[in-house]
């Protein structure tokens, strides 16, 4: 064999195939996809994203593919798990997100618990680390959203996978996620090649709105925006709390820019404090003598006035028009 990892990919499709199988014709499947129909997912999207089922069994899998496959091989898969000389599947009972890389080609898994009486922990299972699979370089859906990226010159970033899905129905197609890890300087660099424009569309929670923060200095704010989600729901929920158009129109015409978020999530709690004031103007000053429209700036200026008790315009403009001279 030319490439040492073929194999590895070969029983990586041979287990989708298995899963999606398990999915569509078990009849633990069946009550999967009622699961799955209740959150929006029908056939047509279980084809689309080759979704299948991990059997609620300790080693389905590893029945059925140890023979076909050499040891070395299962063992460097990432869908086994070796312990005291026994092997068990790595995922059991669990809704099967397949794992691309940008070639199409299946490189691991995430694996979701849908029965309300698993009492196992993590809502997600990732593969773990293989040769073929870096979570820290691979993008969920970016082999089919890659046409349409290097086209509009645009790509969305999501958290998870129900929300790529969620945009696919919306009719948004450029969207990839990071599965949850946070974005690194490695998907950064490779959506760079192909996109100029980002378009961040994270979760409503806490933990969205501090990857936000990241993900902005990571990519650089001359070309990113934010589609903000409303607090408490992320992009799925979102289309099924509103619809799907009010989702892509969010997404199309909800943006705004880096510094409207930050004056939002930078806001210290404090404000009728004068010093707080005076910092927070600082800080935020540095950030808008950056912007390079001075329309932009006198609107960005505007916002920060209006949450500041002490400050008017032309004290804001002051501090802005200093950094100005130092950019
Ligand atoms: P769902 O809609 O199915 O509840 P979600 O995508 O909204 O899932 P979040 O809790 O918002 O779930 O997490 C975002 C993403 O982070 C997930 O899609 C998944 O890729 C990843 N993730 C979440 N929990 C875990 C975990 N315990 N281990 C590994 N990855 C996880
Ligand atoms: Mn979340
Ligand atoms: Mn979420
Ligand atoms: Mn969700």
């Amino acid at each position: 064999r030319n490439n040492p990892n073929s194999a590895l990919y070969e029983i990586n499709n041979q287990a989708g195939r298995l899963y999606n199988i398990l999915l569509m014709s078990t009849e633990l499947g069946a009550r999967a996809r009622d699961y799955l129909e209740e959150r929006g997912i029908s056939t047509e999207i279980i084809k689309r994203f080759n979704i299948g089922l991990a059997p609620d069994e300790e080693d389905f899998i590893f029945k059925n593919l140890s023979q076909k496959f050499e040891e070395g091989v299962l063992a460097n898969s990432g869908l086994f798990n070796f312990s005291n000389n026994r092997v068990f599947d790595a995922f059991k009972n669990r809704i099967m997100f397949p794992i691309t890389n940008e070639y199409g080609h299946v490189i691991g898994f995430s694996g979701r618990k849908w029965q309300a009486d698993d009492v196992s922990k993590a809502k997600y299972i990732n593969t773990s680390a293989t040769t073929i699979f870096d979570k820290s370089f691979e993008l969920y859906n970016l082999d089919k959203a890659k046409p349409v990226i290097s086209k509009s010159h645009e790509v969305y970033l999501m958290e998870g996978f129900m929300d790529v899905i969620a945009a696919y129905k919306a009719g948004v197609f450029n969207v990839v996620a990071s599965m949850g890890t946070a974005l690194t300087e490695k998907h950064v660099h490779r959506l760079k090649q192909i996109a100029k424009n980002f378009v961040l569309v994270y979760d409503g929670d806490s933990a969205g709105q501090n990857a936000i923060y990241k993900a902005l200095n990571l990519i650089g704010e001359g070309q990113t925006q934010v589609a903000k989600v409303p607090e408490g729901l992320d992009p799925d929920e979102y289309a099924k709390t509103y619809s799907l158009e009010s989702l892509a129109a969010l997404m199309k015409n909800g943006r705004i820019q880096p510094i409207e978020f930050l004056i939002d999530f930078l806001r210290p709690e404090n404000l009728s404090n004068l010093q707080v004031q005076l910092d927070f103007i600082e800080q935020m000053a540095g950030q808008i003598a950056k912007v390079p429209s001075l329309t932009a700036q006198d609107a960005f200026i505007r916002k920060l006035v209006e949450i500041l008790p002490d400050f008017e315009y032309n004290q804001v403009e002051n501090a802005v028009n200093l950094r100005r001279e130092n950019v």
